[in-house]
C-alpha cells in the first residue's frame, strides 16, 4: 500500500502488523574503505510506515527515556500522517543542534528502551525517523537562521564542543550577542576530535557551525586567552560567561608492561585516524589490535582500526554481551565488519619481547558477581588464564574527571568533594554571572548532557539577566 493511500487511523496498531525496518547500511567490505556514515535514510514511505508504529501513548515513556526531553510523539505522528514539514519544523524547533544530537545519542539505550512496544515488538525506530526529518528539514529549507532582535547583552561561551555550540544557539534565538572562544582551531570538540566519521561527518558539524556564523555567533578558535582571564575581568566585557569546556580524562590500566611500546590511549587514535590517515595506517596497518573496553569509544576505536588496515581487531570486555554499553547498532555494524569480541575476560598483563615491544595480553576469565551500587552486576576474576596476541592495544576504559590546572583562574569557583563546580538550578556558578554545565558540572559526561545543561543555562542567563538590579549598562558592542 502506498503511503498516500494508508489511512492515518492505522497508525494506531501498525506495530503489530509492521515490522520495525532500519534504514539499510552500506556492506561492509564497501564501508571499511572510508570513514563515512554507513546508513541510508528512510524514503518517504518508510519514513511514513515506521513513524506509524507508535501508537501514541497518552504519557510517552520514550519522552521521559530522552534526556533532552525531546517530544518525540508529536513529530512520530506528524510523520505518520506525511506532514513532514511539520514534523520536522517541530522536532528542529524543539532542541538545539538535532541532527547532531541524533547522529551521537545511544537511542537504544535511551528513548527506544524506554518505548511502550518494546517487549512485545521491536520499538519504534525513533532514531531513524529522527534522522529522516533532520535531512528533511535541510534539503527543504526549513533550516533558517533563527535569532531574535538583539537585546543589547553579550555572552562569552568558552569552550565550542556540543554544550558550547548548543548554549549559542539558545541565546541568539533570544536575542543575545554571543562570543565562543576555544583553544582548538576547528568548533565541535569531541564532535570533531574523537569521534569518527561513520558517526557523525565533518560536514554536518561544519553544517551547524555555518548556521550559528549565519545566526551571528562570533567564533574565536585556536585562542586560549579567555580561558586564562580572571572571570571577574570577563565580566567586565560581557554580561555573563558560560563555561562549556570538555574536562575528562582517559582511564589508564595499571597492568604489568603498560609501558610497553604498543600499548595506547583510544581517544588519540581516534583523532589520529580522523586527521592523518597515514599515520593511523602506520601505527595499526597489518597488526593484531586488541581493544579493551565495552563502551562508544572501544567500538569505535576498533572500528577505526579495521579502516585503517589492522589485520584482526579484537574487542576485549570484562563482562558479558548484554552488559556492553555501546550503540547496538554499533555492535552490529562492527560485527559485520570482522570486529572480534571477547567477553568476560579481562587483560592481568601486557606481554613484551624485547626491547620492550608488546607481543600480546594475559587475560583472565571474570564470571559474574554480586550487583554493585548502581545496579550493574560486577564481573569478577577467575583462575582461568589465557593470552592474546596483540601488536597493538588501545584503552578505552572510560573517563575520569579532568583535574582544574593549579593556575587556573576558575579555581575561585566553588567546587563538590569530587571536584565539580557547584551550581544552582539556573547552572549558575559561586560567581554570579558566570554559569557552567556539561563535564564541568557532571563529571565525564556524554554530549546529549552537555546539551541539555546549555538548555538549562540559556535560560538561567536570560532569567539572571532579566531581573538583575545593578546598574551595569549592556555589554554588546
Ligand atoms: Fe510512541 Fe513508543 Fe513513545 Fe509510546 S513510547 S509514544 S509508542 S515512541
Amino acid at each position: 500500500m502506498s503511503a498516500d493511500a494508508r489511512p492515518a487511523s492505522d497508525a494506531r496498531h501498525a506495530w503489530s502488523q509492521l515490522a520495525r525496518q532500519d534504514p539499510a547500511r552500506r556492506s561492509a567490505p564497501d564501508r571499511i574503505a572510508d570513514f563515512l556514515e554507513i546508513y541510508g535514510f528512510y524514503d518517504e514511505v518508510a519514513a511514513r510506515e515506521q513513524a506509524s508504529r507508535c501508537v501514541q501513548c497518552p504519557e510517552p515513556t520514550c519522552v521521559a527515556g530522552c534526556p533532552l526531553g525531546t517530544n518525540i510523539p508529536e513529530w512520530l505522528a506528524l510523520t505518520a500522517e506525511g506532514h513532514f514539514s511539520a514534523a520536522a519544523q517541530a522536532l528542529q524547533a524543539g532542541g538545539n543542534l538535532p541532527e547532531i544530537c541524533a547522529r551521537v545519542c545511544p537511542a537504544d539505550h535511551l528513548c527506544e528502551a524506554e518505548c511502550v512496544i518494546n517487549g512485545q515488538a521491536q520499538p519504534v525506530s525513533i532514531w531513524a525517523v529522527e534522522q529522516f526529518l533532520n535531512e528533511y528539514a535541510f534539503a527543504h529549507g526549513l533550516v533558517q537562521p533563527d535569532v531574535a532582535p538583539p537585546n543589547g547583552r553579550h555572552v562569552a561561551v568558552i569552550g565550542a564542543g556540543p554544550g558550547g555550540l548548543a548554549c549559542a544557539d539558545g541565546l541568539v534565538r533570544r536575542g543575545y550577542a554571543v562570543t565562543i572562544f576555544d583553544h582548538r582551531p576547528q568548533p565541535g570538540g569531541l564532535l570533531v576530535y574523537a569521534t569518527p566519521e561513520f558517526h557523525l561527518q565533518r560536514s554536518i558539524v561544519e553544517r551547524r557551525v555555518d548556521l550559528l556564523r549565519r545566526q551571528g555567533v562570533n567564533f574565536r578558535l585556536a585562542d586560549a586567552e579567555a580561558e586564562h582571564t580572571p572571570l571577574t575581568l570577563l565580566l567586565e566585557d560581557f554580561d555573563a560567561v558560560y563555561l562549556a569546556l570538555g574536562a575528562k580524562q582517559p582511564r589508564t590500566l595499571d597492568a604489568p608492561g603498560h609501558e610497553l611500546d604498543g600499548v595506547h590511549q583510544a581517544v588519540p587514535f581516534l583523532l589520529q585516524a580522523g586527521t592523518d590517515s597515514a599515520a593511523a595506517k602506520a601505527l595499526v596497518g597489518g597488526k593484531h589490535v586488541a581493544v579493551i573496553g565495552g563502551g562508544d569509544t572501544a567500538i569505535d576505536c576498533a572500528r577505526a582500526a579495521v579502516r585503517s588496515g589492522a589485520d584482526s581487531v579484537a574487542v576485549v570486555y570484562r563482562r558479558d554481551e548484554a552488559s556492553l554499553p555501546a550503540m547496538r547498532r554499533d555492535i552490529d555494524a562492527a560485527l559485520e565488519e570482522e570486529v572480534r569480541f571477547l567477553f568476560q575476560a579481562f587483560p592481568i598483563s601486557f606481554i613484551g619481547r624485547p626491547p620492550g615491544v608488546l607481543t600480546g595480553l594475559q587475560l583472565v576469565r571474570t564470571e559474574p558477581g554480586p550487583l554493585g551500587a548502581d545496579g550493574r552486576r560486577w564481573f569478577v576474576p577467575t583462575a582461568t588464564s589465557f593470552s592474546l596476541v596483540a601488536d597493538v592495544a588501545f584503552l578505552a576504559l572510560g573517563f575520569d574527571p579532568a583535574p582544574l590546572p593549579a593556575d587556573s583562574p576558575w579555581q575561585a569557583l566553588a567546587r563538590t568533594p569530587q571536584g565539580a563546580f557547584q551550581v544552582d538550578a539556573r547552572q549558575m556558578t559561586s560567581l554570579p554571572g558566570v554559569f557552567a554545565g556539561g563535564d564541568l558540572v557532571r563529571g565525564p559526561c556524554t554530549a546529549l548532557h552537555a546539551v541539555r545543561d546549555a538548555r538549562q543555562a540559556v535560560a538561567g542567563i536570560d532569567a539572571f539577566l532579566a531581573t538583575r538590579t545593578d546598574s551595569s549598562e549592556p555589554k554588546e558592542r
